[in-house]
């Protein structure tokens, strides 16, 4: 059976899931999305992505035609008519049909809203044994001054050119620098490292105040880990004991490779593991119930 997408109210099949060429979503970037993940039948912390999706749409003052229970329950039901046990949900809110004008003003009729929910694979495979390699872009992450990284807009030119450069080098992932050299975070992920048993990751106010990130700082709290968010250099991740990146994609990633230099033991170090693994045990146990069709 064809997968089914949410659009605009209706549940219809993918090959005729269509958004107008003049949605200002395509013609400009003009909207935000989320990347959510379901587990076992439960989708995990669903409120916290609905939650950060609406403050995006308010911080472009774009007007989402709905609540956000009734948004969280449409992506439960993207999942439930999809039988989507453990699966990758993606809702996308954009201003919708306008002209050739980028003023929002045009688009009269309203947001589009689309809700994709595929089961999902793996993202890195067996490369969560191994490790994952990383490389810098020579593009820097846009800064705050020009676009505040917590809007999570249909606008990732940024990541996109940064991401080109992981391919040209076979890399898994890639690490962007702010304007003042700091690492800000990877392409769709945050990132952390490890030294002397301190786990440090950048402030938000350069990247994606991420939810796995949160959790993350969580469960390094529960085990009294000491967590230190502050900027740090590529000399930092260059010579740390462990680097990992976290995402809902991604999940906890051990990162054993930055710029070709091996990081601690070149594989995935025991905080990195122990982090991964209570990730794992979190994400299978928790999170809103898919109700079954
Ligand atoms: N940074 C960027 C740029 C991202 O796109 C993502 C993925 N949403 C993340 C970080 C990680 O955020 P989360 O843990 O909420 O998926």
């Amino acid at each position: 059976m064809e997968n089914l997408i949410y659009v605009n109210g209706e549940f219809v099949p993918q090959s005729q899931a269509k958004v107008s060429v003049l949605d200002h979503g395509f013609l400009y970037g003009d909207g935000v999305f989320e990347g959510i993940r379901a587990y076992n039948g439960r989708v995990f912390k669903l409120e916290k992505h609905v939650d950060r999706m609406f403050l995006s749409a308010k911080a472009i003052d774009l007007q989402i035609p709905m609540s956000r229970p009734e948004m969280a329950n449409l992506i439960l039901e993207a999942c439930s008519r999809n039988k989507i046990e453990t699966g990758y949900i993606r809702p996308v809110v954009s201003r919708g049909v306008g002209d050739l004008g980028l003023d929002p003003r045009k688009c009269k009729q309203g947001a589009t809203i689309v809700i994709i929910a595929v089961p999902s694979i793996s993202l890195y495979g067996d490369a969560y044994e191994r490790g994952l390699s990383v490389v810098t872009a020579s593009n820097r992450r846009v800064p705050p001054q020009c676009l505040s990284p917590s809007i999570k807009s249909l606008n990732y030119l940024n990541n996109v050119l940064a991401r080109i450069e992981a391919n040209h080098t076979n890399a898994d992932e890639v690490l962007m620098l702010d304007l003042q050299g700091y690492i800000s975070e990877a392409s769709a992920d945050n990132f952390f490292i490890v030294r002397n048993k301190v786990l440090m990751t950048p402030p938000t106010s350069t990247n994606l105040p991420g939810i796995t990130r949160e959790t993350v700082i969580d469960l390094a709290g529960q085990r009294k880990w000491r967590v230190v968010e502050q900027f740090f250099s590529l000399f930092d991740a260059w010579t740390a004991d462990e680097c990992f990146i976290t995402g809902t994609a991604a999940e906890v990633g051990p990162v054993v490779k930055v710029d070709g230099r091996q990081i601690g033991e070149g594989k995935p170090g025991p905080i990195t593991k122990e982090l991964m693994k209570a990730y794992r045990d979190l994400v299978m146990s928790t999170g809103t119930p898919i109700p079954k069709k």
